[in-house]
């Protein structure tokens, strides 16, 4: 085994993984201890970058995403190493790292952003497949080239994507809640976006504010060392991909059984149900508190249960006692947010510092665009752990907006804003300072008011 130790009077910080919160973390740490080495272990052979960061608000944040030759990291911080090779043994106790090309890494800070992958209905089905990276969206793409019809099982943000996009082929969508998108959405927002799938998307070059993906346009390789260990793709992953299936009489190659006991043939099946931590690796002999979804559990300053590991992004849950506006949701925006303080927790923690949790995990909030609408969604956007102590106002202009804000106790604590409403910011502040608007009632989101004014 080659062995790459530092020499002993430098610090060796170790990130694992080139998505977005390794990247974000490895260049933290970059930028910060300079004369210190930093390696950047990822098994894809392009890394995440975010470009044109954009604070919004207090917590809204957008930004575009660059995939790159790790070549352009090593460029700008002269004291990162980037490994294309795939972490195949971790031995905390030793604080050591082996890559599947035979390197060993020794560290003093490790912190952990593996990601995670889709969880597939059944596992090794040709007929079955998860869209994560690159590569399974070009396989998916090739796959509906030739295909008739499609099902495409689960209700996230994949699947919504999906169902939209897809033209030329028919869909089956299969979910097992009430309404479709329930995991950002209620059955209100479900009802004002169902007609825009049967509408032309004719408008689809409309200017919108969102984090864009865009993939390297060299050329450079795609698959990881073992094939399944790609960078999620995020927002816009199918950009630049047409999803067109083809129209001809076709004998299935699978057979689906729905729960209603309808069955039903297709071409393949899209499995977009989640999604597992990517934590195999580095479970072997060391002593990880897994959360109950599997992600390694972090705690307030982003530490996992073995001393010196930290992990952010997909791979972690946070374990903390979340303020009563946040909640985790495996998502872009909370990926960079957790390896940016992954990375401040790792440098406080060397110079023993005091850190406190960062503010952006105060307020849930987050923009992204579903069925060409802009959405921003904001703390307990779906009364997430209130139970029936809630009261919901409701505006919705068919075709143009939905306007939804939760309220507790006659103060906000959520909202979902579909379209452009520009309430964003004042929602934001109204929801972060609490204020008691009972008096107002239904007068919030009365259109003839400007709220913003209101509030001033
Ligand atoms: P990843 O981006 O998954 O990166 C993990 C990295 O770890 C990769 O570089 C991988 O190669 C590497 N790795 C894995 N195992 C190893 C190992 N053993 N050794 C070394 N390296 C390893 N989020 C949004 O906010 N908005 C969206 O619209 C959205 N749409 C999505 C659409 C799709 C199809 C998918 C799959 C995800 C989407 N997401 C979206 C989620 C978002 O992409 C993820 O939350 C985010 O990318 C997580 O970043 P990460 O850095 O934690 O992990």
């Amino acid at each position: 085994l080659r062995s790459s130790r530092a020499p002993s009077s430098a610090l060796t910080f170790v990130i694992v993984g080139g998505g977005i919160a390794g990247v974000t973390c490895a260049e933290q740490i970059a930028s910060q201890f300079t004369s210190d080495e930093v390696y950047l272990l990822t098994a894809s052979p392009l890394v995440k970058t975010v470009t044109n960061f954009k604070q919004v608000s207090k917590t809204l944040e957008e930004f575009d995403i660059e995939e790159q030759p790790s070549s352009v990291l090593e460029e700008k911080y002269p004291n990162l190493k980037v490994v294309q090779s795939a972490v195949k043994l971790l031995r905390a106790k030793e604080h050591l790292l082996q890559t599947e090309n035979g390197q060993t890494f020794h560290y003093r800070k490790l912190c952990i952003c593996s990601g995670a992958r889709p969880k597939l209905l059944t596992q090794d089905n040709p007929h079955v497949l998860g869209i994560r990276d690159t590569d399974s969206a070009q396989e998916f793409q090739k796959r509906l080239s030739k295909a008739k019809r499609i099902v495409v099982i689960g209700n996230g943000g994949i699947a919504l994507e999906l169902v939209y996009e897809v033209e030329g082929c028919e869909v089956i969508w299969a979910i097992k809640d009430k309404a479709i998108g329930n995991t950002f959405f209620d059955a209100g927002a479900a009802q004002f976006l169902i007609p825009s799938l049967g509408a032309d998307k004719k408008d689809r070059s409309l200017p919108c504010k969102r984090a864009r993906y865009a993939t390297d346009k060299t050329g450079a390789g795609h698959s990881g060392a073992s094939g399944e260990l790609g960078s999620a793709l995020g927002p816009d992953w199918h950009e630049g991909i047409e999803l067109r299936g083809a129209v001809q009489v076709w004998l299935w190659p699978a057979y689906v059984q729905l729960t209603n006991k309808k069955i039903y043939g297709c071409d393949f099946v899209v499995s977009a149900t989640g999604v597992v931590p990517n934590t195999d690796p580095f479970l072997n002999g060391n002593n990880f508190k897994l959360a109950e979804d599997h992600g390694l559990r972090v705690d307030d300053h982003m530490r996992t249960s073995e001393q010196d590991v930290y992990a952010a992004g997909d791979v972690c849950t946070a374990g903390w006692e979340p303020s009563a506006l946040w909640q985790q949701m495996r998502l872009w925006t909370q990926a960079r947010q957790m390896g940016w303080y992954a990375a401040r927790c790792m440098a406080a923690d060397v110079q023993e510092e005091a850190i406190e949790l960062d503010f952006c995990f105060e307020l849930f909030s987050h923009i992204t665009k579903f069925f060409n609408y802009k959405v921003v969604l904001l703390g307990k956007f779906n009364a997430q752990g209130l139970g029936q102590d809630h009261e919901l106002l409701v505006r919705c202009t068919k075709g143009q907006e939905y306007v939804k804000v939760v309220l507790t106790g006659g103060r906000m604590v959520g909202a979902v804003l579909i379209g452009e409403t520009d309430l964003e910011e004042t929602f934001e502040n109204l929801i972060l300072n609490q204020m008691d608007l009972s008096r107002y009632g239904e007068e919030l989101l009365n259109p003839n008011i400007d709220i913003e004014d209101y509030f001033d």
